[in-house]
């Protein structure tokens, strides 16, 4: 009848009602079900099957579904796609339901709403990479950053206005940032910009006040204050964190470590743009290939992996911190036995950090507790075979790898070698460890030995031989003896152990009650070992959880020491050099290279060529050269040394002394952003404006061909007044590439400006690129001979050339300004009006000569001729 609803659509629609915003996965026995427009919307998304359940107010009810031992990838494909999903599974079994009447609707109820943020899944994560969920608040004008790993409970906060939201967005790269209402219009763009879901929360939720109490009562202490000062913004953007958590974990909180509160003075700023085109952590197609990440990765854990990878986004600018970091390196890289130790017991220590925080929110197993054994085990073997004498980022870390011994002791007793991954079904516990447990076990699985001990126990006590325990479903367990038997059986003694059952024309069958109660416990048996075992489960769960906070500092110190191993592994393989790092504006780079580049050549066997590079005394170098000679590579490989350096690793050089860096920008090639709809150019003004309005003079600047957007005479002013600015008001070292050959004139003008170029080899019509920097200038642009090389179809290289020598002729005299405007590879110099007038009586004279057939003296006779008609 159209009109009815169903008791379970009722319940659909109520638990629906709570989640407008999320695909609602309806658990029903071995499925989650869609319905409604959710169905419509999974079904396209997922490529699944859309058919139809039923009819509501009438209506065809809209149906899809995923097995749920499949639904975790279908949880993923959403959540890429930019959906929410909310789980909702049954709360007890269809027989309870029974139970409470014939009709009723097993209960159900949403126990986790999975979004980009707070995965916790190893199959859905990147092991190698931080999954962080980020929440911007705005108090009176000032913005605060918090950020949370909920996969491995790191928090962190920062003070971050406006401007900076996108630079530390691109610098933590997360899957998904909360706001509130009152912002949302506000910042929306910048998040989505970032690449991260946008999820906007109720003005409550950014409360500091309710937040800081919130606060207060997650970590249990009276005041924050234990863990830094923080100002209202960051405590409204933490709370918000913390509330969204509990609302997407049902109320199970994951383990936070206290927050960490960052200062944005301790890090060397790189700006989203930078960070894109230097490609540190993601490569030009977003995933890890061709990432400076990726070809410095040498390390054994996912831990340290991550560790890295947040070392990477943001590199110190704490002298003594850079130092530090770089000893650590430099012992493991000098104690090569230690260092071999370290990777190979560290090889075997698994995702510590997941592993709790899957516990935490009783998402885990017995294999995440094994897990956490085994990483203190491996840590207590590391930490044993360490020497004294360490530098003080290792004897710290050193210090923190044990104390964990009490828990390892009750894994190793409580846990089986390799359990399986759910406690659901048991069988984790060891032998040995609860003699009730063993009891119940050897009765599940060894009923008929128990029962035949019995057997011949009885056989003995009433010495008749043919005594048999038997079963059958009408008595369960029984003794049996023959009739001939049932005098004796039924006599004192044995009447008080053995109690008459039932008479056959053979047989005489009694029971007993030791009998009656192994039979019920053997029944119970499997029921009971699961009990237990869950007990265990739980205990075991409790006892690591209390010890959370100083396992996430063992996880930590696991991390370090894999990352100073990999670091100086890295040195060792590649001959990566420990830089010198001071506090002035010095770049002394001897023999540089660009470690992705120099990855990539690697296959085809060319050579890499190093370069120098010098900013210490003259800090812009003005770069010229042909295209395809090595100014971008160049200009990057300078900068990557930077970060590497600032980052406590070795770089690729022979030898560097850097002035720690405080900013670095770098401005290279042009990128339309279509999806802005900016031109290129306009995305190029804009940040070459960040750029001369940021650069402090401790930044390092590089510039790859501004201005190249628009027409040469625009494109080169607006290039020669960005260097002037450079030069005189941001005082930065900066390393400049530009075509235009004009600004080369700028080195006579301004004292800290120097030029040099890529050499280049012509050679038989063609060009050969030697990827040499020299102080020095481009003669020429060889754009047809890389044209050329590029496979541009003959005809149309041999056209070009016939138009460059026209071009050029015209060009020396004068007569080709207008198209010259507009080819920025060739000198833009204002060309002199053109000349109407007939030949002077120089160029008459000199038109006749042959210079070839001159002889010398000839030749300095001819000139004082000319120099007698000027
Ligand atoms: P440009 O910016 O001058 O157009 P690129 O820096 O993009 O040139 O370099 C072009 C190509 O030349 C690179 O892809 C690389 O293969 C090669 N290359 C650049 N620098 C070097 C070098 N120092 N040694 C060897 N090959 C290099």
């Amino acid at each position: 009848m159209s009109g009815t609803v169903t008791p379970m659509m009722a319940q659909f629609l109520e638990i629906k009602a709570d989640h407008p915003d999320a695909l609602l996965f309806y658990r029903m026995g071995d499925f989650y079900e869609l319905f409604f427009d959710d169905a419509v919307v999974a079904a396209g998304a997922l490529d699944i099957t859309l058919t139809k359940r039923g009819k509501h107010l009438g209506e065809d009810i809209a149906m899809c579904g995923v097995p749920h031992h499949a639904a975790e990838g279908y949880f993923l494909t959403l959540i890429r796609k930019g959906h929410r999903v909310a789980v909702c599974e049954q709360l007890e079994s269809p027989a309870e339901a029974k139970k409470r009447g014939y009709k009723a609707v097993v209960k159900r109820g949403v126990t986790r709403v999975v979004t980009p943020g707070t995965l916790t899944e190893d199959s859905l994560l990147d092991a190698r990479r931080h999954n962080f969920l980020a929440a911007y608040a705005n108090v009176r004008g000032a913005g605060a950053l918090a950020w949370v790993d909920i996969s491995t409970g790191a928090f962190s906060v920062l003070m971050c206005d406006e401007a900076k939201l996108g630079p530390e967005l691109a610098r933590l790269s997360p899957k998904e940032v909360l706001i509130s209402e009152a912002s949302e219009g506000d910042f929306t763009t910048i998040i989505a910009d970032a690449g991260a879901a946008v999820t906007v929360l109720g003005n409550a939720a950014f409360d500091s006040t309710n937040g800081e109490k919130r606060l207060n009562s997650l970590y249990s202490v009276k005041s924050l204050e234990g863990f830094g000062t923080f100002e209202r913004a960051e405590v409204a953007a933490m709370a918000a964190v913390v509330e969204y958590l509990d609302i997407t974990q049902k109320g199970k909180l994951p383990l936070l470590r206290p927050p960490m509160r960052e200062k944005r003075e301790a890090a060397m700023q790189i700006d989203a743009s930078t960070r894109k085109s230097l490609e540190l952590t993601h490569g030009m197609n977003g995933g890890r290939a061709g990432s400076l990440l990726s070809v410095i990765d040498k390390t054994q854990t996912a831990g340290g992996a991550r560790l890295l990878e947040r070392r990477l986004s943001s590199p110190s600018r704490d002298l003594s911190e850079i130092n530090a970091r770089q000893d650590a390196v430099a012992f493991c890289l000098e104690k090569g036995d230690v260092a071999a130790l370290l990777e190979d017991k560290l090889r075997e220590v698994p995702d510590l950090d997941r592993a709790l925080s899957r516990l935490s929110l009783e998402r885990g197993g017995p294999r995440d507790m094994t897990a956490i054994r085994s990483a203190i085990s491996q840590a207590r073997l590391i930490a044993d075979a360490l020497p004294m004498d360490m530098p003080e980022a290792l004897a710290k870390a050193a210090q923190d790898l044990i104390g964990q011994e009490p828990l390892l002791e009750l894994l190793d007793d409580a846990l089986i070698a390799e359990p399986p991954l759910l406690s659901r079904d048991g069988g984790f516990i060891a032998t040995g460890y609860d003699a009730e447990l063993d009891e119940f076990r050897a009765l599940r699985d060894e009923g008929r030995s128990v029962i035949a001990a019995l057997q011949s126990r009885y056989a003995e006590q009433t010495e008749i031989s043919g005594l048999k325990v038997k079963h059958n479903n009408v008595l369960g367990y029984f003794v049996e003896v023959t009739a001939t038997h049932s005098a004796k059986m039924l006599a004192a003694p044995l009447s008080e152990t053995f109690i008459h059952r039932q008479t056959t024309a053979n047989q005489v069958r009694f029971t007993t009650v030791e009998l009656s109660e192994l039979e019920t416990r053997i029944l119970n048996a499997g029921g009971r070992c699961l009990e237990i075992e869950k007990r265990h489960y739980s205990r075991l769960s409790a006892s690591i959880i209390d010890q959370a906070p100083n396992l996430f500092v063992l996880a930590r110190a696991l991390s370090e020491f894999d990352l100073n191993a990999a670091l100086a592994r890295l040195a060792r393989e590649e001959g990566w050099t420990r830089p010198s790092m001071t506090s002035e504006r010095e770049f002394l780079i001897t023999g540089g290279r660009h470690p992705v580049v120099e990855a990539a050549l690697k296959p085809s066997g060319t050579q890499f060529v190093a370069n120098d590079c010098n900013l210490s005394e003259e800090s812009i170098w003005l770069l010229t050269g042909p295209n395809m000679a090595g100014k971008s590579t160049y200009l990057r490989q300078n900068a990557l040394v930077a970060v590497l350096a600032q980052i406590g690793a070795f770089v690729p050089a022979k030898s560097a002394t850097i002035g720690v860096v405080s900013q670095i920008f770098s401005r290279v090639g042009a990128s339309d952003d279509l999806s802005k709809g900016q031109s290129t150019f306009m995305v190029e003004m804009v940040e070459t404006a960040a750029i001369l309005n940021q650069a402090d003079d401790r930044a390092l600047v590089i510039l790859d061909e501004i201005g190249r957007g628009t027409a040469t005479y625009d494109g080169l002013s607006i290039a020669w007044a960005t260097l002037e600015h450079l030069h005189d008001v941001n005082r930065c070292r900066a390393l400049f590439a530009t075509h235009y050959h004009e600004m080369t004139s700028l080195s006579d003008k301004l004292d800290t400006v120097a030029n040099a170029t890529v050499t280049v080899k012509e050679w038989d019509g063609d060009v050969i690129f030697l990827h040499e920097v020299k102080r020095g200038t481009a003669d020429r642009s060889y754009g047809v001979q890389v044209a050329r090389l590029a496979g541009l179809p003959a005809k149309v290289v041999a056209r070009a050339k016939v138009v460059l020598e026209a071009l050029e002729k015209g060009e020396r005299e004068g007569k080709q300004k207008a198209v010259i405007d507009d080819l920025p590879l060739f000198n833009a110099t204002p060309a002199p009006a053109p000349q109407k007038t007939a030949p002077s009586e120089v160029e008459a004279r000199l038109k006749d000569i042959l210079p070839d057939d001159l002889s010398p003296k000839e030749a300095l006779d001819l000139i004082y001729e000319l120099r007698g008609l000027v």
